[in-house]
């Protein structure tokens, strides 16, 4: 063999196809250079091969550690055909290398075995293999990395047709390793980060002082038969800490969404904020605005003296869809109170987000549902990269964060006759669309006193969602009727028992059951109540005004803003863009309604 045949060094694992791709590689005269294993497998089947000792001039050492990590092979991988690297290859005798052969030790197989130990799962980390894959890929403006046994025949017939592996190939065969390099990483963090953060597990270690683990173990995935789940990131610390029981999957999306609104709500105006989050949507968000009598009463909190903001704030996203928000998360802007945490603890939710808590707030919180309730804290520093990803159905979607700002200057391009908009229309607008922002679409919001007051989430179409924040928006409203307010339910009657039958009382669906549905909900009031007539609710509902309403994306039709002024809506706001939009300002200006047009959609998945 001549010294100028082009030199591939081959150094597999996985030796599926092996022979054949060594032996038509010999026949287009390449040298053949392989680590231990590689070379025996094909010298034992009679194909003549070098070891990689015999360039390196030493041998294997440390149980195979150290196989292929010398500088005449990486010398003669990495050099480029540029005067300086070529007189470097002459004076340490290196030869150029064009081919490379590699696949890596089967990390993630080994440590998916039950009775892998760390010390099995530390010697399936390859290192020379990596350092292969990565230095040719490197190199690829000369050297090919062929790291997949699906490519060799392609390989091989190029270099017969050509007599040599093209610019294209070897760039797609870069990329390959590359992400061959990158999951093989991905599967070695992700499995010392499930090792060293669960405590019991074998060979368990401490975390070193000031570096933290990067990882929450989850019960289950969206569903109890989906094990294992984890929370994770990729870089610098989780930002939660669990301080009490134990968060799922769902609770942590609902936790990251809802944290992220009320952390901008306050920011946006000034004010303590609070959501009350069920299926990754908001059942309620609010800012810390006082509540009056009445208002306390709708709220379910006129029991209760000196409330906090934060406590206004978590009232009024709390007890603004109470049904919606039975079993909540819930996530506060700002560290815990007593009277918050009392609010909390009185109510059917599921765990809190929140930067910090007053330790008699944490007690009280730590103490609900058995000591089961989910406390988690956040770091308010915390600031989540620009791109971000996730799989779905196996492939990755990646995208710029949804990182706009919303504020008042959003509001400024009034489209209607009317362009009266006071402070707090602007500051409900805020908040309606903040919200929707957070908001699984398509959405529509109605905010009042810096409250959403209904919500319409995950409709497919955009009037349904306008009908049924509507129809939330104006159940609220009846909640405030006298009726309502005076309703003579049994002492003792529990929250959740009122709040629902309520909802019968107000949509009347309890004067259409019949029996025991009828029975049951009769037997809640020390005297049965009569209905609020139809009249009733007209006078009554034609009387809530002011309402903000915002929408994530066009009005396709003008539907839309004759219901929204149904529901009190005075101040419209949605971005414009639809071929209706002429039709929904002119219904807007028939109602004597403010509508602001932006550019900003906010659809959210
Ligand atoms: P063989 O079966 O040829 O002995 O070993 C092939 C495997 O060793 C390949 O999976 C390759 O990625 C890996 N490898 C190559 N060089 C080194 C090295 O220097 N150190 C380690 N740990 N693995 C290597």
């Amino acid at each position: 063999m001549s010294s100028e045949a082009p030199i591939a060094l081959l150094s597999v694992y996985d030796k599926t196809d092996l022979l054949p791709f060594a032996k038509g590689l010999k026949e287009l005269g390449f040298r053949l250079l392989g680590s231990g294993g590689t070379a025996k497998l094909i010298r034992e089947n009679g194909l003549e091969i070098e070891d990689v000792s015999s360039i390196t001039k030493a041998p294997e050492m440390l149980g195979g550690r150290v196989k292929t990590l010398h500088p005449a092979v990486h010398g003669g991988i990495l050099s480029r055909d540029i005067p300086s690297d070529l007189s470097d290859l002459s004076a340490n005798s290196i030869s150029p290398i064009t081919l490379v052969v590699c696949n890596l030790y089967p990390f993630v197989l080994q440590t998916s075995k039950p009775d892998c130990t760390l010390a099995g799962a530390i010697e399936e980390i390859d290192i020379g293999g990596v350092t292969l894959l990565r230095a040719a890929a490197k190199n690829h403006g000369r050297v090919s990395i062929i790291s997949s046994p699906s490519d060799y025949q392609t390989i091989l017939d190029e270099i017969k047709a050509n007599g040599k592996v093209s610019e294209e190939t070897r760039r797609g065969l870069a990329i390959k390793a590359f992400e061959d390099t990158k999951s093989y990483d991905e599967a070695i963090s992700d499995y010392f980060r499930k090792v060293y953060a669960t405590p019991g597990v074998e060979d368990n270690m401490k975390a070193s002082a000031g570096v933290g683990y990067q990882r929450l173990g989850l019960r289950y995935g969206a569903n109890p038969h989906q094990k294992p789940a984890q929370a994770f990131v990729e870089k610098g610390e989780m930002p939660i800490k669990t301080l009490s029981g134990s968060p799922g999957y769902i609770n942590l999306l609902d936790a990251l969404n809802s944290w992220g609104l009320v952390k901008e709500l306050s920011a946006a105006l000034d004010l303590p904020a609070a959501a009350s989050f069920k299926h990754v949507s908001p059942a309620g968000a609010a800012v810390g605005l006082p509540l009056d009598e009445r208002a306390a009463k709708v709220f379910g909190v006129d029991d209760l003296k000196d409330l906090s903001p934060l406590a206004c704030a978590y009232a009024r996203a709390r007890g603004a869809d109470r049904m919606s928000s039975f079993g909540d998360w819930v996530a506060l802007s700002h560290t815990v109170d007593v009277p918050t945490a009392k609010i909390i603890s009185r109510e059917v939710s599921d765990g809190v987000i929140a930067p910090g808590y007053e330790p008699e707030a944490l007690e009280i919180l730590s103490k609900k549902k058995g000591g089961k309730y989910c406390v988690l804290q956040m770091d308010p520093k915390f600031e989540p990269a620009e791109i971000e990803t996730r799989q779905v159905y196996g492939v990755s979607l990646q995208q710029r964060r949804n990182d706009c700002k919303i504020d008042e200057s959003l509001f400024s391009n009034v489209v209607t006759k009317n362009k009266d908009l006071p402070k707090q229309a602007i500051i409900d607008l805020i908040v309606a669309t903040l919200a929707l922002k957070y908001t699984q679409s398509n959405s529509v919001c109605y905010a009042l006193n810096g409250t959403v007051i209904g919500l319409g989430a995950g409709q497919q179409s955009r009037i349904h969602c306008t009908r049924l924040a509507g129809d939330k928006a104006d159940n609220w409203w009846l909640r405030h009727h006298p009726k309502v307010l005076n309703l003579p339910f049994k002492k003792g009657t529990k929250r959740a028992d009122k709040a629902n039958a309520i909802d019968l009382y107000v949509t009347g669906t309890a004067f259409e059951a019949e029996g025991g549905e009828r029975q049951q909900w009769e037997s809640l009031f020390d005297s049965v109540p009569g209905p609020i007539t139809k009249e009733e609710k007209k006078e009554h509902l034609a009387s809530l005004k002011g309402v903000a309403c915002s929408s994530d994306a066009f009005f396709p039709f003008p539907d839309n803003v004759h219901r929204a002024k149904r529901s009190g809506a005075t101040y419209l706001c949605a971005p414009s863009g639809s071929i209706m939009d002429a039709e929904c300002i002119k219904a807007a200006d028939e109602n004597d309604l403010v509508f602001v047009h932006h550019g900003l959609r906010l659809f959210h998945h």
